[in-house]
């Protein structure tokens, strides 16, 4: 038997990489500011451990484009890269990480990164890439050059100020990145949150004139840094260190074209058994579910990552809007990838169990606004208990049953409200419900007067909600008001009274029948005691749902 190892050649990475290591090519850029801001960072812990005996100072990343060259850089003032580091990170590492590409590659959709392989992805955009970079250390500046094969050069550079510039000569058929408005939109889009300030160009700015200043004076405009990011989001902050306004002032900048404010928020704050932060809106939903327009995003460390979050966090929560932010979400990796990963998981169960607590509390804080609220939350509450077990079971808490009339019962509360007077023969407690207010009128008054409650459920997914309850809850049934007649939805065994013999009954019942000609309808006449109509027009249980669902 012949035994070896197949050799990788490093030819064939270059291409690879610009081909698959990422489906999307503009990340190229959130790759690169990463990195910058990694170098960052880390200077700041190495000066203030005292391993840096420099200025950290106020430093900030800088994204430019020279059109006439074809070049887009980016330029830190971390802690740079000596030659010998250079050989180190930047040579090295894409050896072991492009190996270890190319034996997962088999399996992986879509193609993914944390191999540290992050820097190549300039690639897919440039033909040829630098590095001019000056270390913190006292050593001479270096430059590194590839045109995308593996050969590279690497020489001495005249950089005297600290930190990296990355210079991409943009390739032919890359050229929109050479575009402000593209640059601009990724910036936007990918590090809109990250902690370094990072500065696109230079805007005007008006200073405001000074005090006794004569009428006529014109203001004086300087050109400031356009800073494109905010490298504090709330989330990042302790929460008793918020009040609401900064809340909305964030939703603002999450969502700017939303005008109307959320309802209320969860500030997630959890450092066991994972790290995660991030902060939940409920905004106004009433009945409309609509889970495209504001998604809640993804982030790690504060790099957007994405806001496909399908199969990420639970459907339920879709609903939502807002930011989670997680070390532990992997960044660079596609959907699948993301959906079948088990710290994923565990932060999905983990959020859902959050948003219940939070609910707990909330309606134990106030309740009178709680309920006021209801309407516009409960499509996000319903949804949860009929598609979470976990959060159902948590639901009892928080989970309201209004009545026609406008009163609030948890669920303990509406079976204790009801348990004596609309429990049947069966022993079953009866739950009326209407889902109209209007056009089942006429039935909810005939059940109030006989002393009944009936609760109003007009949300969209009401019947799978009452299907749900129906399977968990024990000795309760739910009818519509308008189902049966009232004696026969909740069925004491009392006797029924009616001034007609049977035989005119059921004439005028034929007449009636005749006149609707429905099948799924059935007409009443007994005991119409307690309201005015001279008959009722009914629809069985089992028809109505039939249409519902
Ligand atoms: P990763 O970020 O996952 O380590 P990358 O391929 O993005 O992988 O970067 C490889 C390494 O190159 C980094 O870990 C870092 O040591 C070095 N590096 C890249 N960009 C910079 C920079 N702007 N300043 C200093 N070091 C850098
Ligand atoms: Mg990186």
């Amino acid at each position: 038997m012949n035994k070896g190892s197949i050799n990788v050649s490093v030819e064939n990475i270059f291409p690879l990489i610009k081909k698959f290591l990422y489906s999307d090519h503009e990340i190229f850029l959130r790759e690169l500011v990463s990195n910058a801001t990694d170098a960052t960072l880390k200077l700041k812990h190495l000066t203030n451990i005292g391993e840096a005996k420099v200025e950290y100072g106020d430093p900030k990343i800088e994204v430019k484009i020279n059109k006439e060259n074809s070049t887009l850089h980016i330029i830190d003032q971390g802690l740079g890269m000596t030659a010998e580091e250079v050989e180190k990170y930047i040579n090295q590492v894409a050896f072991s990480g492009a190996e270890e590409f190319i034996n997962q590659h088999k399996d992986a959709d879509g193609i993914i990164g944390h191999f540290g392989l992050g820097f190549y992805s300039a690639f897919m955009v440039a033909d040829k890439v630098e590095i001019i970079t000056k270390s913190y250390k006292d050593e001479p500046a270096a430059h590194w050059t590839c045109d995308g094969s593996p050969e590279f050069t690497l020489d001495v550079a005249d950089k005297t100020d600290r930190g990296t510039e990355i210079i991409l000569h943009i390739a032919e058929d890359s050229k929109e990145f050479l575009d402000e408005w593209k640059i601009r939109e990724l910036l936007s889009k990918y590090n809109k949150f990250m902690p370094v300030p990072i500065k696109f160009g230079t805007r005007k700015e008006t200073l405001p004139l000074p005090e006794g200043a004569a009428e006529d004076a014109k203001p004086e405009e300087i050109e400031v840094d356009n800073i494109i990011n905010n490298p504090t989001p709330a989330w990042t902050k302790t929460p008793s260190d918020l009040v609401d306004e900064d809340y909305q002032k964030f939703y603002r900048e999450l969502y700017p074209m939303q005008f109307e404010d959320p309802l209320f928020h969860i500030h997630l704050n959890v450092d066991y058994p994972f790290n995660l932060t991030g902060i939940l809106f409920f905004p106004k939903l009433g009945n409309n579910i609509n889970i495209d327009k504001d998604k809640i995003q993804l982030y790690q460390n504060q790099v957007f990552v994405t806001d496909e979050v399908k199969g990420i966090v639970p459907d339920f929560l879709m609903l939502l809007r807002g930011v989670i932010d997680s070390p532990d979400i992997p960044l660079n990796v596609s959907r699948s990838y993301l959906q079948a990963d088990g710290a994923v998981k565990k932060i999905s169960a983990h959020i859902t169990k959050k948003v219940a607590d939070k609910m707990g509390a909330l309606i134990t804080q106030n309740r009178e606004e709680y309920e006021q609220k209801w309407n516009d939350i409960k499509v996000v509450i319903e949804y949860g208990m009929v598609t979470e077990d976990k959060f159902f079971e948590k639901s009892d808490k928080f989970a309201l049953y209004p009545t026609t009339n406008n009163t609030y019962y948890t669920w303990n509360e509406l079976i204790e409200k009801i348990k004596g007077n609309q429990t049947d023969k069966n022993n079953k407690t009866v739950i009326l419900y209407a889902t109209d207010k209007d056009s089942q009128d006429q039935y909810i008054q005939i059940a109030n007067e006989k002393g009944y409650e009936v609760i109003f459920l007009d949300s969209p997914i009401a019947a799978h909600l009452i299907q749900k309850l129906e399977g968990t809850k024990e000795n309760v049934s739910f009818a519509r008001v308008d189902a049966d007649h009232i004696n026969n939805l909740i069925d004491k065994d009392e006797v029924k009274i009616s001034k007609l013999s049977d035989e005119d009954k059921e004439k005028l019942k034929t007449q009636i029948n005749e006149g609707i000609n429905n099948q799924s309808y059935t007409v009443q006449l007994e005991d119409l005691s307690a309201t005015d109509a001279p008959f009722i027009i009914t629809q069985s249980e089992f028809m109505r749902r039939m249409k519902d669902m």
